[in-house]
């Protein structure tokens, strides 16, 4: 509508001026070089105009002219850019189908064509690593560290890369830079505290651990199982270095958190046997036994109980079989101390409950020795001894990471290193028992205090 308007005002005015020019009749003459020209007024502004026109027309196209290399040096880049981004795009969907060739392609292509090495960075480390070329890999990586927008992915790639080769001290330097990078990432505490714990580091990884409970990388529930094993670990630590105060309070840490955890309560009432806290070690064992009765319980409440005549002992132990009547460890653990006091009657009696309870290798064993030492009938004692070697193996501390069996629990796996992996349970595998290995120093075991 303005725009109509403003049209009619345009032409109102050149006719007003062409009015104007017709009630004023006059000639113009010009004389240039011998020649004479006579023209009205009127055509002369005519001409003047038209030349206004051309001049206006001819520096439009001069100007275009001049502008038109930027326009199409644009042009070019914004060309580049597009064809890069969609290298970019293909080079991770290549990714992420696993296609190596066509990603390392890509990657390439949107090297050469993109200034982002951000982005082209990670698609050739990625390229790289489905090609199974880690020292390509390694080599982006490293070079990402450099820039700030890109070191923690770098880090990142470097820590899956040292994990994977089993560098576990590189890996832990890597994630250690990381956490300073992005503290609270979930994933990155979560192996930081595995890779603290597994190198012994047992006061960094308490910390470390809460961090992670608190970030979400582990359970509630798992965490404090995890905690109850680093206190334990801290127990051992303090008691070869001569604290014994020290070694002391982190296992009555660990056995408050979880007191039917048996490696806690055995650790607890072993130190305060040790300190001649006699009474304070039984109520500890009577106490884990009622949430789960266990031999290693049982063999130290043997040692609580060394200096009670034979006959008084079977009475003590007879407390834990009130605790858990109808567990076949309570059924055991007062047989053996029976046929220690030569009561016959009361062994046999408690074996043949567990028997109906069920059955084990050990069990048969037990059996075997009571026909030896009771009646000595060697045929009965064979019987049993055959029925054990078909009996399936009895629980032992099994690595859930490597299925190894070790003869004394431990916070780390004596021999793949893993932490907090032993269950008490029957190994999966024919392995046979093992020592911990000198590989893993930090694995200590229990031992009588
Ligand atoms: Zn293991």
């Amino acid at each position: 509508m303005i725009r109509a308007i403003w049209f009619l005002i345009k032409v109102a005015v050149v006719i007003a001026i062409a009015v104007w020019l017709a009630d004023r009749p006059g000639t113009v003459t010009v004389t240039w070089l011998g020649y004479v020209i006579e023209m009205s007024f009127a055509v002369a502004v005519l001409i003047g105009l038209a030349a206004l026109a051309l001049a206006a027309l001819g520096y439009r196209f001069v100007r275009g002219l001049l502008r038109s290399p930027g326009k199409l040096r644009r042009y070019g880049r914004s060309r580049r850019r597009e064809r890069g981004y969609r290298a970019l795009t293909q080079g991770l969907v290549a990714v992420a189908a696993g296609d190596a060739h066509t990603a390392r392609k890509m990657a390439r292509k949107a090297d050469g064509l993109l200034n982002e090495p951000p982005l082209t960075m990670l698609l050739s480390a990625q390229a790289a690593q489905l090609q199974g070329d880690d020292r390509a890999a390694r080599e982006y990586f490293t070079a990402m560290l450099d820039r700030p927008e890109t070191a923690f992915l770098g880090l990142r790639g470097l820590l899956t890369q040292s994990l994977k080769a089993g560098d576990r001290v590189e890996a832990l330097q890597l994630a250690r830079r990381a956490r300073s990078l992005q503290p609270n990432t979930p994933w990155l505490l979560g192996t930081l505290y595995d890779l603290e714990a597994r190198a012994g580091d047992w006061a960094s990884a308490e910390g470390t651990l809460q961090q992670a409970i608190q970030a979400g990388a582990i359970p509630a529930e798992d965490g404090r199982r995890h905690r109850t094993v680093l206190l334990l670990e801290r127990s051992f630590e303090a008691e070869r270095r001569g604290r014994g105060d020290a070694a002391l309070s982190h296992a009555q840490q660990a056995h408050d958190l979880m007191p039917g955890f048996v490696p806690a309560a055995v650790r607890l009432a072993r130190l305060q046997l040790a300190a001649g806290r006699h009474k304070q070690a039984s109520k500890v064992i009577e106490r884990a036994w009622r949430q789960g009765p266990h031999p290693e319980l049982a063999d130290v409440y043997r040692e609580v109980t060394d200096g009670y005549d034979p006959v008084a002992r079977v009475k003590l132990f007879e407390k834990l079989l009130t605790q858990a009547p109808n567990s076949v460890e309570s059924q055991i653990a007062v047989a053996r101390v029976a046929m220690e006091a030569k009561l016959w009657g009361e062994a046999r009696n408690r074996l043949t409950r567990a028997l109906e309870i069920e059955p084990s290798r050990r069990l048969y064993r037990l059996l075997a020795e009571l026909e030896r030492n009771e009646r000595q009938d060697e045929e009965a004692a064979r019987g049993w001894l055959a029925k054990a070697a078909a009996a399936p193996a009895d629980p032992a501390w099994t690595c859930t990471e490597c299925s190894a069996v070790s003869h004394a629990w431990g916070g780390l796996c004596g021999h793949c290193g893993a932490f907090d992996s032993l269950q008490w349970k029957a190994p999966t595998l024919a392995v046979s028992l093992m020592e911990p290995t000198e590989a893993a120093p930090a694995l200590a075991k229990p031992s009588a205090a």
